[in-house]
C-alpha cells in the first residue's frame, strides 16, 4: 500500500515497523462541545484505514486521545458553573455515541490527557535534563533552536518563522514572549490561573501543554516510533511538528514514520468551524440524514482533497448507497431461497474469473494513498455486474459469494452498512405506493370507482393499507 506521507511530501510504500503488526495514532477532538461533521472526517477516514489494513491481514493498534483539559472546556465549565471534568466526561460520552452511529469502531485505547499527567511531568524532566527545555516562573518552555530538524514537517524553515513570531509578539503583545528565551519556543507546562484545574509538578501547580499529551500518549500506548500518525491538515503546524521535536529530542528515535493529513470539510467553500459558526454537529446530521448515508458521503471523495458539505451532494450520496443496498438485497433474497441447485459452469467461472478483478481493483484503489473515490466507483461497477449476472434462476450458492465478496468490501471495510435495517422500506418501492395512491386520487376525481378499488386492493397484495382522512391518504405497512 502506498501512502502519501506529510514529512517526505511523497507516496511512499507502506512498510511497518514489526511485519504484520501496526500502530496508529489519530489525534482525537476536545471535548467541550458536540463534535461537528469536519471533526467527523479524521475519524472516518483514520477508521477506514484501519479497517482496510485489518482487510490485508494487519493487527492494528488503533490509539486515539481525548484532549480533556483546555481553555475552551474550563471556559465552559465556568459558564455552567461545574467542574471542568463534568464537561469532559460529558461531551466523551456524546463523541462515543456519534462514533457509534457513524459505525467508527472503538480505538484500542482512548487515552485522556487527565489521566496521564504523571507520564507528561516525566517527559518534560527529561527535557529539562537534556537541555531541550527551561522554566520560568512556573512555566516549562521547549527550546525550539536546540531541535535542529524543527520545521521537517511543515516545511517550514525556522528562520522564516522567527521573523513571523517577531511581528505577531510586537503588534499583539503576546503574554510570555518576554520571558522566553526565543520566541519560538513554545510551552511545555504552565501555571495554573485562578480557578482553572491543576496538578502538582516541580515547577508550578497548572498543566501540561496540549502538543505534550499526545507526544506522552503516543509513546505510552503504540511505542518510541509509531508507524503512523493521523489528524486533520490544520494540526501539521504547530500542533505536530512541536509533537515531533518534543518527542525526538526527548527519545532520540523518530516519532512517527508516516503522517497522514485529511484535507477540510467545507461549507459553501469556506472551512468549517466552531469559530466561525458554519458548522453542523455530527447529532444534527445523524437526525436529518441516515448516518451511514453521511458516511458514504465522508468516503466518495479521497481524503486529502477538501470535500464540500452540501445538501445536494448527501442526496446523491444517499441515491448511491440506495444502489448498493438494492444490489445487496437482491442477492440476499436468492441465498434465502436457499434452492440447492449446484453452480453452472458459468457460475464458477465468474466466481474464479470475473468477482476477483473486481476484488483487485478495490484493492488498487485503496492502495494507493486510501482513494475511497475510486474504491466506491468500483463497488458500483461490481453492483452492475452482480445486477447483470444474477437472475431468480441463479444458483443460491453463486449469490452467496458474490453477496459475500459484496458485504466485504463495503460493509466490513468501508464501514457502511449495506443492509437495510428491519422495518425500513427501499425508496423504490416507496415511490411505487406513492405513484398507486396518487392514481387512485385521480380514479377517485374521474368517479372511477371500480378502478380506485382495484389500486386499493393491489396495494393491499403489496402488504399496504391506506386510510382516507382530512389531511389526505395515509399509508402504513399492514
Ligand atoms: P479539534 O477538536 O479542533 O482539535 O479537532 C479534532 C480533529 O478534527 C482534528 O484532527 C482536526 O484537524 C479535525 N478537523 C477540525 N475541523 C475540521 C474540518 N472542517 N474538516 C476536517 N477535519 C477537521
Ligand atoms: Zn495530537
Amino acid at each position: 500500500m502506498k501512502i502519501y506521507n506529510t514529512l517526505t511530501r511523497r507516496k511512499e510504500e507502506f512498510v511497518p515497523i514489526n511485519p504484520g503488526k501496526v500502530g496508529i495514532y489519530v489525534c482525537g477532538p476536545t471535548v467541550y462541545d458536540f463534535i461537528h461533521i469536519g471533526n467527523a472526517r479524521p475519524q472516518i477516514i483514520f477508521d477506514t484505514l484501519r479497517r482496510y489494513l485489518e482487510y490485508k491481514g494487519y493487527e492494528v493498534n488503533y490509539v486515539s486521545n481525548f484532549t480533556d483539559v483546555d481553555d475552551k472546556i474550563i471556559k465552559r465549565s465556568i459558564e455552567e458553573n461545574i467542574d471542568a471534568s463534568a464537561i469532559s466526561e460529558r461531551f466523551i460520552v456524546e463523541c462515543k455515541k456519534d462514533m457509534e452511529d457513524l459505525n467508527v469502531r472503538p480505538a484500542n485505547v482512548h487515552p485522556q490527557a487527565t489521566k496521564e499527567i504523571p507520564d507528561m511531568i516525566e517527559l518534560v524532566k527529561v527535557l529539562i535534563e537534556k537541555g531541550h527545555a527551561y522554566e520560568k516562573n512556573g512555566t516549562v518552555y521547549f527550546r525550539t533552536r536546540s531541535f535542529p530538524e524543527y520545521g521537517k514537517l511543515s516545511h517550514k524553515n525556522i528562520d522564516d518563522l522567527e521573523s513571523g513570531h517577531r511581528a505577531e509578539a510586537h503588534q499583539l503583545k503576546v503574554s510570555g514572549e518576554d520571558e522566553k528565551e526565543d520566541p519560538l519556543d513554545f510551552v511545555l507546562w504552565k501555571p495554573k490561573k485562578e480557578g482553572e484545574p491543576f496538578w502538582k509538578s516541580p515547577w508550578s501547580e497548572g498543566r501540561p501543554g496540549w502538543h505534550l499529551e499526545c507526544s506522552c500518549m503516543a509513546k505510552k500506548y503504540i511505542g518510541g516510533t509509531i508507524d503512523i500518525h493521523a489528524g486533520g491538515e490544520d494540526l501539521i503546524f504547530p500542533h505536530h511538528e512541536n509533537e515531533i521535536a518534543q518527542s525526538e529530542a526527548a527519545n532520540g528515535t523518530t516519532f512517527a514514520n508516516y503522517w497522514m493529513h485529511n484535507g477540510f470539510l467545507k461549507i459553501n467553500g469556506d472551512k468549517m468551524s466552531k469559530s466561525l459558526g458554519n458548522f453542523f454537529t455530527v447529532r444534527d446530521i445523524c437526525s436529518k440524514y441516515d448516518p451511514q448515508v453521511f458516511r458514504f458521503f465522508m468516503l466518495t471523495a479521497q481524503y486529502r482533497t477538501p470535500l464540500n458539505f452540501s445538501e445536494e451532494l448527501v442526496l446523491d450520496a444517499a441515491k448511491g448507497l440506495e444502489r448498493i443496498v438494492n444490489g445487496a438485497e437482491k442477492l440476499k433474497g436468492i441465498v434465502e431461497k436457499d434452492n440447492k441447485k449446484p453452480m453452472t459452469d458459468e457460475e464458477n467461472r465468474i466466481i474464479s474469473e470475473e468477482l476477483p478483478k473486481y476484488v483487485e481493483k478495490f484493492e488498487a484503489a485503496m492502495d494507493d494513498d486510501l482513494n475511497t473515490a475510486d474504491a466506491i466507483s468500483t463497488i458500483f461497477e461490481l453492483i452492475r455486474f452482480t445486477n447483470a449476472s444474477t437472475d431468480t434462476e441463479s444458483s443460491s450458492d453463486f449469490a452467496k459469494a458474490l453477496y459475500d465478496t459484496l458485504f466485504t468490501l463495503a460493509d466490513t471495510v468501508l464501514g457502511v452498512h449495506i443492509e437495510r435495517k428491519a422495518g425500513e422500506m427501499a425508496s423504490d418501492d416507496v415511490a411505487e405506493i406513492e405513484a398507486l395512491i396518487a392514481e387512485r386520487t385521480a380514479a377517485k376525481k374521474a368517479k372511477d370507482f371500480a378502478a380506485a378499488d382495484a389500486i386499493r386492493a393491489k396495494l393491499l397484495d403489496m402488504g399496504i393499507i391506506i386510510e382516507d382522512t382530512r389531511e389526505g391518504v395515509k399509508w402504513k405497512k399492514a
